[in-house]
């Protein structure tokens, strides 16, 4: 057990969500904050929805170096902010908000850190490459924009109602110029017509603890050696489709390093120095532990 010693000067950052109680977050930046020796701390804001405009008035007043924000509130942050990134405006959505002298200024990093943990722990640079993405949802649009923006050579979206998937498909090529197709999930039965793509990103709850049983309908003659197959999902850590796709040969990895380097980014943003990145690793895998 490590004691946190708050002091005069000590920085404060932390997280903003309702609930906030699950979060790894804390115990991550606070490992993270000792081991660099930094006078900062991180604690949990639970901020009612309706009292979202008063807690980001409190992160100029209170002068917070700045706060991660979490479900439900990474959409109606967005007006209340100063600046928005780029990315942040593509993804419609902001994850980290960053206090420059009152300035408030929202992006989001949840593309960032997928891209990080696709490159250091995969290899697999995503430019020129072909992509599907199954779902649409919020962590689909982050995935998709970075990937975009890095260079994918095409992406097809797989989602199982046709709306969000033609918005986003919408969105990528008039603000990217990416090609995009859209694939619906075959009803009941049915056989998927998709053709492999060099990379796979699993962007649903489908596989989610507690339905951990429940599997995205991809055929298995569409996982092959050399493919890459990202599932965002870390709660069970190994899924049913990345067990399929790895008994290919397929290289699989789950979403837990995804979670780690967007903390590695937002510290970086924060105190301006590299993030320890084992330790944040070690204190992630604690906290996953400990929970299942
Ligand atoms: P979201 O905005 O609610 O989107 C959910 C997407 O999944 C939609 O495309 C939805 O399809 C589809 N979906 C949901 N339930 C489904 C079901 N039973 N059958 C078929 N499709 C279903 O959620 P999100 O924020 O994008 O999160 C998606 C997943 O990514 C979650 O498992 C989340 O834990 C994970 N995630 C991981 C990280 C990380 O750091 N590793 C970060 C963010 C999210 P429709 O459009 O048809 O409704």
């Amino acid at each position: 057990m490590t004691t946190i010693v708050i002091s005069g000067r000590t920085r404060i950052c932390g997280i903003m969500g309702y609930p906030v109680g699950h979060s790894f977050s804390p115990l991550m930046y606070n490992a993270a904050f000792q081991e660099r020796a930094l006078d900062y701390v991180y604690v949990p804001f639970a901020v009612e929805p309706v009292l979202l405009p008063a807690a980001v008035e409190a992160i100029r007043a209170l002068e917070l170096v700045g706060v991660n924000v979490t479900v439900p509130h990474k959409q109606a942050v967005l007006p209340l902010l100063d600046e928005i990134s780029d990315e942040a405006r593509l993804i419609g959505a902001v994850n980290t908000v960053i206090n420059d002298s009152g300035c408030l200024i929202g992006d989001n990093t949840d593309g960032k850190g997928f891209l990080r943990s696709l490159l250091e722990q995969s290899g697999c640079n995503p430019a020129g490459k072909t992509a599907l993405i199954i779902g649409a949802g919020g962590a689909a649009r982050a995935v998709a924009v970075r990937l975009a923006l890095s260079g994918v050579k095409r992406i097809v979206l797989y989602n199982r109602s046709k709306e969000r998937a033609a918005e986003l498909a919408k969105l990528l090529i008039e603000k990217t110029g990416v090609p995009v197709e859209v694939a619906l999930w075959p009803e009941k039965g049915a056989k998927s017509l998709l053709a492999p793509t060099d990379l796979v990103v699993q962007a649903t709850p489908v596989g989610m603890t507690p339905e951990q049983n429940s599997v995205v309908p991809l055929p298995d003659s569409f996982f092959r050696p050399g493919q890459v197959v990202f599932e965002l999902i870390y709660n069970p850590e190994q899924t049913i489709l990345m067990q399929r796709a790895a008994r290919t040969g397929a290289l699989v990895l789950n979403g837990l390093g995804m979670l780690l380097y967007q903390g590695v980014l937002s510290f970086e943003m924060w105190t301006g120095e590299v993030a320890p990145l084992e330790v944040m690793r070690e204190s992630l895998q604690t906290c996953f532990n400990r929970r299942t």
